[in-house]
């Protein structure tokens, strides 16, 4: 069947890039609250601090590549302390990281600086990170090339007085948005020796039209590498008069990525333009300190004429596929937490705001915490249902009427909390289920969570069962598993005797290779044992996994998705691919993609939320749109947000208004061969 195509997609980065340009940010995206979050079991850090950021700058956009662990390059950040703490915000170390990506090789390093933002006095100030230095546990070392600083994990809370770190806090979004991802781009090149020249211009050459010129800089090594933060100017010339200089701004890519090229607009003028004189200006951090660079060049009329004006940042093109009449193939979930379908009210509310948003799968948690949302009499229902109502009957009825999917979702070992002494009804039933801790004491804890031994066989019916009832009992379109993964080792008597059996030594002796064995054979027998089951009951009916985006951290708690969707046991695997950092983000599913055989079974978590000053909100939506085009662009079919929750009535039209102004049928329901040619870049 034929494939659309390039026409129609281009349109749709387009929609994209000018919602870019809308003044999306809140006010408050600036200001941090300094709110620690407790981490190598300290007691979270509590002792105020409240800071508002107003610029970062970066003066140097060359900078010398000294070695492959440092840059010598320095940032200046601008705050204004709102309310003061005897603290300091750092970088210095661990996890509180920059992430630099490298445009040219597509390398994430992680750099570390120590800029001592200072919060002891209320009011306006300067800190300066002078150098940052690699980390090489958490990443490459450098390489030479167009790079950006474009997001950062925590800042480090440190005692000013001692100058001892206390704990670590969540950035504000100020720090992933596009303005510090722009400004914090630079290019890396031997300085040693270097010049700068005005390589690439193109034009229509016609009045009040666009033209474009890219600065590179060629390095003492002879390579050349894109510009992209300059003062570029142009004075244009006709019938012998210098007009008013033009001056140029920097084109970046809808993930705010530089491109190396400059755009102006040709003036107004009823005679042709006779010539532009360009000039370039650049500050550059050379061996010897900084240093302003200047170049010029003079581009008679005519050079490098073209009929229109090219794309450079193409790149990142879309690429939806559509089915044989015209519509968008793609599955576009959202995770829907107990309160937005407890009730028949709340159920009549969240479901046209779904349809607004142009989505087309309901994953409505039903089974968590020895909870559920379903008629059953192995376990109680939700705590906020009303008396004789059932959430998800009700919520398949309205959804099917919108037509919506349905598709359950159970989290499979989170099957206790922490409540007193009865961790919960499920626990209070079944005792029995509990994983032991090393200890020999049963109900061990992961953070305040008690989770079922996913090795346990009664267990395994028992999971197995009540998922393969609500197939039976409820008109679902699909099964979603979560928290399939054993969450912490279990040292019961039967693992135990079971572990020994099969490894030949006790389970206290387990390698890492050996627990990934373990728990992998378990939790793919779960995973079988649903599907091929449910698949029995339910003709068409989908299997989904919300899994870890880090492959080697799910393997070791016993997920193996790319084998799950390979063996057909799941159709669509979906990491839950949180991370602000779209590069990393991009990382992630290029794993996924690279281990699975069918891509098409792919879809990406992607949260919509942030979480900042202890508490969580909804993200920027740019950064939403910015990490949907990249799994588009990487041809990823489909994805889930997390979580309905945090759907704000701003990014609902955002989303309507841009990329998801087209309504579209899940990639599972109609699957395409991908084009002779190819579809991947
Ligand atoms: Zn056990």
């Amino acid at each position: 069947m034929p494939f659309m195509t390039r026409a129609r997609v281009a349109t749709l980065s387009v929609a994209a890039m000018l919602f870019h340009a809308a003044p999306a940010s809140p006010q408050n995206s600036a200001v941090l609250e300094v709110v620690g979050r407790g981490v190598e079991g300290r007691s979270p850090y509590r002792g105020g601090g409240r800071v508002k950021f107003l610029s970062v700058t970066m003066p140097t956009s060359i900078v010398h590549f000294e070695d492959a662990e440092k840059i010598p390059a320095k940032i200046e950040i601008s705050y204004e302390v709102l309310q003061p703490a005897p603290i300091l915000l750092d970088s210095r170390l661990g996890s509180e990281y920059w992430s630099l990506y490298n445009y040219t090789t597509g390398d994430i390093s992680r750099l570390h600086s120590r800029e001592g933002i200072d919060l002891r006095k209320r009011g306006q100030a300067e800190a300066q990170a002078n150098g940052f230095t690699v980390d090489l546990s958490r990443g490459p070392s450098l390489k030479k090339g167009l790079c950006g600083i474009r997001s950062r994990s925590y800042f480090l809370i440190v005692d000013a007085q001692t100058n001892v770190w206390l704990d670590v806090c969540d950035p504000n979004p100020f720090w992933h948005s596009p303005e510090v991802k722009r400004e914090l781009s630079f290019t890396l090149a031997n300085l040693t020796d270097f010049a700068l020249t005005l390589d690439e211009f193109a034009s229509t050459w016609r009045p009040s039209e666009p033209f474009l010129v890219r600065l590179s800089v060629k390095d003492a090594d002879g390579d050349v590498f894109p510009v992209s933060r300059a003062q570029i100017t142009a004075q244009p010339e006709s019938e012998g008069k210098r007009l008013a200089a033009i001056a140029l701004e920097p084109v970046y890519d809808f993930m705010s990525s530089p491109t190396g090229f400059y755009k102006g607009t040709l003036p107004k003028t009823t005679a042709p333009v006779d010539a532009l004189n360009l000039e370039a200006k650049v500050l550059a951090q050379t061996p010897m300190g900084p240093a302003g660079r200047m170049v010029t060049a003079r581009i008679p009329y005519g050079y490098g004429e073209v009929e229109r004006i090219p794309s450079v940042s193409g790149f990142f093109e879309s690429k939806l596929r559509r089915s044989a009449d015209g519509k968008i193939i793609e599955t576009r979930a959202i995770w829907v937490h107990v309160r937005d379908y407890a009730t028949p009210e709340a159920t009549d509310a969240m479901i046209p705001r779904i349809k607004n948003a142009n989505l087309n799968v309901v994953i409505p948690i039903v089974y968590v915490r020895g909870y559920v949302t379903f008629k059953t009499d192995k376990l109680p229902m939700e705590r906020e249902v009303p008396t004789g109502f059932d959430p998800l009957a009700y919520l398949i009825k309205q959804c099917h009427a919108a037509g919506l999917e349905v598709h359950p979702w159970f989290c499979n070992a989170y099957f206790g909390a922490k409540q007193g002494e009865s961790h919960g009804p499920g626990f209070e039933r079944y005792p029995q289920f509990a994983v032991v801790g090393k200890d020999g004491k049963p109900f061990a804890t992961v953070a305040s969570q008690v989770p079922a031994d996913l090795h346990n066989p009664d267990y395994q019916k028992f999971n197995v069962d009540i998922m393969v009832d609500v197939a039976r009992n409820y008109d679902v379109d699909g099964l979603h598993f979560d928290y399939i993964r054993t969450m912490t080792d279990c040292y019961c008597q039967r693992c135990r005797e079971g572990f020994r059996k099969h490894f030949g030594h006790d389970i206290e002796e387990a390698t890492d290779e050996e627990w990934t064995k373990w728990n992998q054979e378990t939790v793919t027998k779960i995973v079988r044992d649903v599907s091929e089951q449910a698949r029995k009951i339910r003709k068409g009916i989908i299997m989904s996994a919300a899994v870890f985006a880090n492959l080697e951290n799910g393997a070791r708690q016993g997920q193996n998705a790319p084998q799950w969707a390979d063996a057909g046991y799941i159709d669509v695997v979906l990491p839950m691919d949180y991370t602000m950092d779209t590069f990393e983000l991009r990382k992630n599913e290029q794993s996924f993609l690279d281990a699975m055989k069918d891509d098409s079974k792919l879809a990406t978590g992607l949260s919509i939320y942030v979480r900042s000053g202890g508490k969580a909100s909804s993200r920027d939506p740019s950064l939403v749109l910015e990490q949907l085009s990249m799994i588009r662009s990487l041809g990823i079919q489909g994805f889930s947000f997390f979580c309905y929750d945090y759907l704000s009535d701003t990014m609902l039209d955002m989303l309507r208004q841009g990329p998801l102004a087209e309504p579209a049928i899940p990639t599972f329901r109609l699957k395409e061969e991908p084009p002779a040619d190819g579809n991947k870049l």
